[in-house]
């Protein structure tokens, strides 16, 4: 058996080097809990940057996904098969939209989210031919595609990619009189994270989201929220829109729809928009394969209940009585929303890198997301003294 040093070294040898992983390697996980090849125990405090907000290995997801596993995972879309329809109809009665289209990355989401309102800014409002422009926000993370890099704002993830899908229109988020003015009459659609995650858990002003939507409504703009990261129960809600009572016109999931068992996201909205989606008009090989199916709607069913997502909401509120006490004592500033923070380290103790090192050597992962920031999204299975430990830890490795 392969120590961690082996196994690093080997993907250090063999692998793109797209990411800088903290150095631990996982062999094994339950609940919020990991343990690596040495044996040592970790509680996991990024949870698949919310992919596993069921925690690892749920063991209803788990039962689900094994039993379809021996049965039949693929068929192409080509054939009906029998987790389809429960899946959809589940998932549209959960969001309250009309019609779901299954794929597998967020970023495929995001592509087919940009395809559909291109599509219905061309045949529904009637913009001309290749002008439907969507606006896009600054500091968003949709995704890795072409088109996707194409409207971010990081140079980290655009440098020398180029040449770039035209169409996009960024602005900077959280402005409504730079939105307004941007809303010319070839603008089909805004897409933004009601919260964005990757930028540090970045919350809009109160009462923005509802503005957005009325802007949006006026002009007759598609309102497109990628939910990917911020949705299914993060946030004590089911979608961070809710907590401003915003119905945006299309949802973006992913993530955590795939019950960290596979990938699986879906585009959700209502008919008018999503019947611009003809035969042949978009595929997927693996979009609503019967596995993926066959997790999602067990998540699907996990949601319905109800009881994940008050939990969220109430270990969110234990998790701020530790946070906010440590501004000032490590941390410059946190931001919240239900399970999910971003937290601000003092540049004196440290860079964000630095602080999920030395939690990693305390036994809790959490990562860095930008030079200052660190991102905190537990499972929603996690438990009260298991979000104390969290706070312990990270009080020591703030504390200077
Ligand atoms: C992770 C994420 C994506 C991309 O999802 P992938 O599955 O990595 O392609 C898109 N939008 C948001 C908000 C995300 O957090």
């Amino acid at each position: 058996m392969l120590g961690s040093l082996e196994h690093m070294a080997l993907s250090e040898r063999f692998a793109a080097r797209n990411y800088l992983p903290l150095p631990v390697v996982l062999r094994s996980g339950s609940g919020a809990w990991v343990i690596d090849v040495d044996g040592r125990r970790y509680l996991d405090c990024l949870a698949g940057y919310s992919a596993l907000n069921f925690g690892h290995c749920h063991p209803r997801i788990l039962a689900r996904a094994m039993e379809q596993l021996t049965r039949i995972t693929l068929t192409s879309r080509a054939f009906h098969h029998d987790q389809f329809g429960a899946f959809v109809t589940d998932l549209a009665r959960l969001t309250g939209k009309e019609s779901v289209l299954p794929m597998n990355s967020g970023a495929e989401a995001v592509e087919a989210a940009v395809k559909v309102a291109r599509r219905w800014g061309r045949r529904v409002k009637g913009v001309p031919e290749n002008s439907g422009t969507i606006i896009t926000m600054s500091g968003n993370f949709h995704g890795g595609t072409t088109s996707v890099v194409s409207f971010s704002t990081d140079e980290t993830v655009r440098a020398d990619f180029g040449p770039f899908t035209p169409g996009f229109r960024p602005v900077p988020y959280g402005n409504l009189a730079i939105l307004d003015a941007a809303m010319t009459s070839d603008v089909v659609a805004v897409i933004l994270e009601p919260i964005q995650g990757e930028a540090g858990v970045i919350i809009p002003p109160p009462g923005y989201l509802q503005a957005v939507r009325e802007l949006c409504t006026a002009r007759g703009v598609l309102m497109i929220a990628d939910e990917i990261q911020s949705g299914l129960g993060r946030t004590g809600r089911l979608f961070a829109c809710d907590h401003e009572q915003v119905v945006p016109d299309v949802y973006v999931l992913g993530k955590s729809l795939g019950g960290g068992v596979v990938p699986v996201s879906a585009v959700v909205a209502d008919n008018p928009v999503m019947s611009m989606f003809t035969p042949g008009s978009h595929a997927s090989t693996f979009g609503g394969n019967p596995l993926g199916c066959a997790v999602a709607h067990e998540v699907v069913g996990l949601l319905a209940e109800g009881d994940l997502i008050r939990r969220g909401a109430m270990l969110g509120e234990r998790l701020a009585s530790g946070l906010f006490p440590l501004i000032g004592r490590g941390l410059t500033e946190v931001r919240m929303r239900g399970l999910w923070a971003g937290i601000d380290v003092d540049p004196s103790v440290g860079t964000a890198r630095a602080v999920s090192e030395r939690l990693l050597q305390a036994g809790v992962l959490a990562k860095e997301t930008q030079g200052f920031t660190l991102r905190l999204a537990p499972p929603l299975v996690i438990s009260e003294a298991e979000i104390d430990l969290l706070i312990d830890a990270l009080r020591t490795a703030v504390s200077g």
